[in-house]
């Protein structure tokens, strides 16, 4: 009930209006996000690598309306490959781009938004690295899955992301499991209905696990994407269980979210990648990680009624 809303607000204009404008509000958005500039982002990647973990930037903004903004979104996407690459740092930080942030929800935007995907893997190839394409609510599914195709003819290291709370996810991750395939399996953040996706955890998590084992069967490089106690052992058991070198796939987590844990893992010799957000366009990424979790929104709550510390208020917004 609370996630739904919570979802249903991550869409409404008039709520962002308010959310964004709220100063203390951001106290808590620093928890999720990197800052609002690419120093702020560059920043915190350097940090994470310093601690051995790999790192996929993700410049935030779904809302991309115009030609002019996705252009400059795309601009933004270069300027960060070139910064990663003066300061040494492709082998450990790949990048994580959204296609509505490039363009496709415009007229034609499906051209729009390949173009501007183009550019940004000829410029990660250009500085060795590599692109994951984001997978939005289901109504992309089938766009963003052909825009990755297209995009692999030329630069097969290309990835994409499968969501288990999807009922078709276990047939696409059947049908990308071939070699060189990179697919970041995640649960899924949007408001689905439930004629395409279940509902309860226990089916997404089952879905979870049997696409997990569909990948790991694969020769393709997975990349577990949870912070689930239960969905992590499923892999490392399965992961076992097949032999695969440990190397061959990856872990994933959000920056913010269980922070110990992925430094515990990559302690154990696991490549462990931290997804980092960062930009001013942070509204709706904000609310699907209030949505994750209801006690997130106490968290903002106690933020929001709490006298402002100093030694909280952190630069970057
Ligand atoms: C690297 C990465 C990339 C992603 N890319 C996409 C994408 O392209 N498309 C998409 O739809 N979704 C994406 N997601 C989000 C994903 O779909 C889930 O919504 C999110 O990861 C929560 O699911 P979970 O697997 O952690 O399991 P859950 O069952 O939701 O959570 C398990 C446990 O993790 C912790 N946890 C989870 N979320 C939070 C939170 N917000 N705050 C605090 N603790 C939390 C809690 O301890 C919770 O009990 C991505 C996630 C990751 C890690």
């Amino acid at each position: 009930m609370l996630k739904s809303l919570l979802l249903g607000m991550s869409r409404t204009p008039a709520m962002k209006k308010a959310v964004v404008a709220f100063p203390l509000t951001r106290r808590v958005v620093n928890r999720f996000v990197a800052g609002e500039t690419l120093d702020d982002c560059l920043r915190v990647t350097r940090a994470l690598v310093a601690q051995g973990l790999l790192v996929s930037i993700d410049y935030l903004g779904e809302d991309t309306t115009t030609a002019t903004q996705a252009d400059r979104v795309t601009d933004t996407y270069a300027d960060l490959l070139d910064r990663l690459a003066a300061e040494g740092l492709t082998d450990s930080v790949e990048v994580s781009i959204k296609l509505s942030a490039l363009g496709s929800l415009l007229k034609g935007g499906y051209e729009v938004a390949l173009d501007n995907a183009r550019v940004i893997c000829a410029q990660a190839e250009r500085v060795d690295t590599s692109v994951t394409v984001d997978m939005e609510d289901h109504t992309t599914t089938d766009a963003t899955l052909r825009t990755v195709r297209t995009l692999r003819e030329q630069y097969p290291w290309v990835g994409a992301v499968l969501q288990s709370m999807l009922y078709r996810t276990s047939t696409d991750c059947g049908n990308h499991a071939d070699a060189g395939s990179r697919i970041r399996l995640c649960k899924g953040a949007y408001a689905e209905p439930t004629d395409v996706a279940h509902k309860a955890k226990s089916a997404v998590d089952r879905n979870y696990r049997r696409c997990a084992s569909i990948l790991l069967q694969g020769e393709g490089r997975p990349m577990f994407a949870t912070h689930d106690d239960a969905m992590i052992d499923h892999v490392l058991t399965e992961a076992s269980r097949l032999d695969r070198p440990i190397e061959s796939y990856e872990l994933q987590m959000l920056f913010g979210i269980r922070s110990d844990e992925q430094l515990r893992l990559a302690g154990l010799g696991h490549p462990m990648r931290v997804y980092v957000p960062f930009g001013t366009d942070w509204y709706a990424y904000f609310m699907r990680r209030l949505a994750e979790r209801p006690a997130n929104v106490m968290f903002l709550l106690r933020a929001l009624f709490e006298r402002p510390r100093k030694k909280q208020v952190q630069s970057g917004f």
